[in-house]
């Protein structure tokens, strides 16, 4: 599904472009409409599925269409660590990119000026707090945040929130809001003291459901972390590295398709392309070749990652991270069908570290970190935590915008 069916503000599709998300994730098709309507949502969703602008877009709308006071908080996430604040925070800093809406991260372990930054921009009004239970808490000891006119309450990983004990911090925070207002929970598990808290806050909610699936155990995952400019010629070492008799690239673009394919083909590669540009009749023919075993590569963007039915692939490579968990489960499993075994290979750059950090996570374990040859030169270090999300690279928009 396009988000320009989604009846998103202009400004928003600006930023989700800016962002490269072409196509709204299964959480965010199924979450976006009823937020907008108004409904409160229980929405059992992983990290991975694209749930942080499955709720900031439908939030971001709501204040550029909806009048609400300048001078006080508008919606409030609690999240239940620092980094995950930090995380939507950049986030929403990139959707949000062409509008005025602006937003404050709160959580602790700053020093003495950010409690000062927070404290003002609590004291006098910002449309989005994130933030994490205690530190609020310390804010709202102090007696000069102003929450009487919180429109939209966010619980992310709400699971997570109750495993830390923030339990009563999260209810203290909550009588301090007006009664009326959209309650929004996200959570990866339901245990029954989910289900109890959310009796407690949510109005008639409407309840989804992301299913996420797991690939099959038999697969052997590994990753590839280097420069972009390396994947080239890293992705030909990888394919002369057995005598492979099925494989197929994935990439997310279709230009990247083009390039790559054409590229393998002059250095002698039995390879064919496979996207939406590609008439019918002749992507059958390279499927039918494919199948028969006459070619051994296909490179193909995610159209081809659900739902073609062709035994023994040996390996899925994958040029790029998929833009969401559920699209590399996807592609990963073409391969390992039916009890075989199989590889899949993801090179990651800089740029998409994070995303694949989200992708393990959602995984529950993280992907074996394979050594680049040392023919390939000098690689970056595995570090997502400290990388920026690949679309909003150096942007630099202040977290915390004033007003005029
Ligand atoms: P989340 O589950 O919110 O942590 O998101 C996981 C990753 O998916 C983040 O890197 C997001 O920027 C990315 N993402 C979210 N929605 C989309 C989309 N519709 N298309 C592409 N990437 C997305």
């Amino acid at each position: 599904m396009k988000f320009t069916e989604l009846g998103l503000h202009e400004r928003l599709l600006e930023g989700i472009e800016a962002m490269g998300y072409e196509t709204a994730t299964p959480v965010q098709q199924q979450v976006i409409a009823p937020i907008l309507a108004g409904k409160d949502i229980i929405a059992s969703a992983q990290t991975g599925t694209g749930k942080t602008a499955a709720f900031l877009l439908p939030l971001i709308h709501k204040m550029l269409t909806a009048p609400h006071s300048e001078h006080h908080i508008n919606a409030l996430i609690i999240v239940p660590t620092r980094e995950l604040a930090i995380q939507i925070a950049e986030t929403m800093e990139g959707l949000g990119y062409f509008t005025d809406v602006s937003c404050m991260p709160v959580y602790g372990g700053g020093d003495g000026s950010s409690f000062i930054t927070e404290k003002k921009a609590l004291s006098t009004g910002v449309d989005m707090v994130v933030c994490t239970p205690g530190r609020m808490i310390a804010h709202i000891n102090m007696g000069y945040v102003k929450l009487s006119e919180v429109n939209y309450l966010v619980l992310d990983e709400a699971d997570r929130m109750l495993d830390m004990g923030f339990h009563d911090d999260i209810m203290k925070i909550i009588t301090k809001l007006p009664a009326r207002r959209q309650n929004l929970l996200f959570s990866a598990t339901m245990p029954p003291k989910m289900r109890e808290l959310a009796r407690k806050l949510l109005h008639q909610p409407v309840e989804i459901n992301i299913a996420v699936s797991k690939p099959p155990e038999q697969i052997v995952q590994e990753a590839f972390i280097v420069y972009e400019p390396q994947k080239n010629p890293l992705v030909k070492f990888l394919l002369q590295q057995k005598d492979y008799t099925r494989v197929i690239i994935f990439c997310s673009k279709k230009q990247n398709v083009k390039l790559l394919a054409s590229e393998l083909k002059r250095s002698g590669f039995s390879v064919e392309e496979i996207h939406s540009d590609l008439p019918q009749d002749k992507r059958e023919q390279v499927l039918l070749d494919y199948r028969n075993k006459k070619l051994k590569i296909l490179v193909a963007t995610d159209i081809l990652s659900r739902g073609i039915d062709i035994e023994d692939i040996e390996l899925v490579l994958n040029f790029d991270v998929p833009n969401d968990g559920e699209d590399y489960i996807h592609r990963i499993g073409r391969t390992a069908r039916a009890e075989s075994t199989g590889t899949a290979y993801t090179l990651v750059s800089e740029a998409e570290q994070r995303k694949f950090a989200a992708i393990e996570q959602l995984l529950g374990k993280a992907v074996t970190k394979s050594q680049v040859p040392e023919q390939f030169g000098a690689v970056p270090a595995y570090a997502p935590q400290q990388r920026r999300s690949s679309s909003n690279n150096g942007r630099g928009k202040p977290q915390w915008k004033r007003r005029n």
